[in-house]
């Protein structure tokens, strides 16, 4: 076994999926919709499936379907108030986590140490190790109860916007070895939507330091009211030195088709390109054209309450309110997302 691999074990996925098969249970730890959303979506793959245009059954551009990128390049230049390069700055991914795989492969040095936010999603840490990085862990810390302060809201519940980052812990851990911090907003699994305020002390750190911020947005349309979510790339000083995750899987509900894409500046993207050529080469055509027409759609109608970013959202954020109800007539102790679909509970005292 290779020493950078030595830290790897099977993963938390596995270890779920062969409990879930030993005792009967409901999996919630796996963010998959279980009701279709996005009915329309479905439909544009069955129509780019039946298409007897030969070009969408082929191998596509290496870097992303030109159709896609381009969507792409509208709806972040938008949202960035940037106008992005789809050709250079945007790269089509199997998922996020290859985006995550490449961005971390692709942009760090043996030894060079990455700061990770915990409790974090899983694969940060093993992708940091095979690519023979250091780890440097940073919990969040709870600091107040928010929610306490209103009188309408149970005194037992918790937000995730009482988690927060020590400043100074933070500011102790980066050094001239840190190369990349991983940031995950909104946050999986605790929810946490970071604050303007919170990002631009991580973006003064990471100018101050010169250190890549790879910033894992794949709920960027799951943000509960009053929670608002914030681009750290849009920081100032800031696309310079960030890789900016999506997918697919969450901003349309259908993690299946693990279309995901990274937008960064095109240095940072044709690092990302050396991991991603030798190992995929190209992602899957007929998704990636489905993926690109869906997008188009939603652009056109990215204000309205019809648009699917917002009605996934509004949606969800009903079924958070009642899932927390549920979770509290049973004795769990939640701590309500702002953003996101899971949601940790304190089950201590049920044991
Ligand atoms: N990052 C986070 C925070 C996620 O929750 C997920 C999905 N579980 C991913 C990345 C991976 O997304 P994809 O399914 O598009 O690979
Ligand atoms: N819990 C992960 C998610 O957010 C599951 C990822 C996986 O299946 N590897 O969907």
């Amino acid at each position: 076994v290779p020493s950078r691999f030595e830290k790897s074990d099977e993963g938390i996925w596995n270890k779920s999926t062969a409990l879930k098969l030993k005792y009967p249970c409901t999996d919630l730890s796996q963010g998959f919709p279980n009701y279709l959303i996005n009915e329309s979506m479905v439909k544009m793959l069955q129509d780019v499936a039946k298409s007897e245009n030969n070009v969408l059954h082929q191998y596509t551009r290496s870097s992303g379907h030109v159709r896609l990128v381009n969507a792409l390049g509208v709806l972040y230049s938008t949202l960035l108030n940037r106008k992005l390069n789809a050709l250079t700055e945007i790269m089509v991914t199997v998922g996020a986590y290859e985006a995550l795989y490449c961005a971390i492969n692709g942009n760090i040095e043996i030894g060079d140490e990455v700061i990770v936010i915990e409790p974090a999603f899983d694969c940060y840490e093993p992708m940091v190790h095979v690519a023979g990085g250091i780890i440097r862990h940073i919990p969040l810390r709870k600091v107040c109860n928010s929610l306490h302060k209103s009188k309408e809201t149970n005194p037992l519940t918790e937000s995730s916007a009482d988690w927060k980052l020590n400043e100074n812990e933070l500011r102790n851990l980066f050094n001239e070895n840190t190369k990349m911090i991983v940031i995950n907003t909104p946050m999986n699994p605790i929810g946490k939507v970071f604050t303007k305020e919170e990002l631009t002390i991580i973006a003064e750190l990471c100018i101050k330091y010169d250190v890549i911020c790879v910033s894992d947005e794949v709920y960027e349309w799951m943000v509960y009211e009053p929670a608002k979510h914030v681009k750290i790339a849009t920081l100032p000083g800031m696309w310079d030195r960030t890789i900016t995750i999506g997918t697919a899987g969450k901003s349309f509900s259908v993690t299946g088709w693990k279309c995901g894409w990274a937008y960064a500046p095109s240095s940072l993207i044709n690092n990302m390109r050396v991991i991603h050529m030798q190992n995929v080469y190209s992602c899957i055509t007929p998704v990636q054209e489905a993926v690109a027409r869906g997008t188009e759609k939603e652009i056109e109608r990215l204000n309205s309450p019809d648009c699917i970013f917002n009605v996934s959202k509004k949606e969800l954020q009903s079924k958070r309110d009642y899932f927390i109800q549920l979770l509290m007539g049973s004795g769990f102790h939640p701590i309500i997302p702002e953003g996101g679909y899971f949601i940790i509970a304190d089950w201590t005292n049920l044991s």
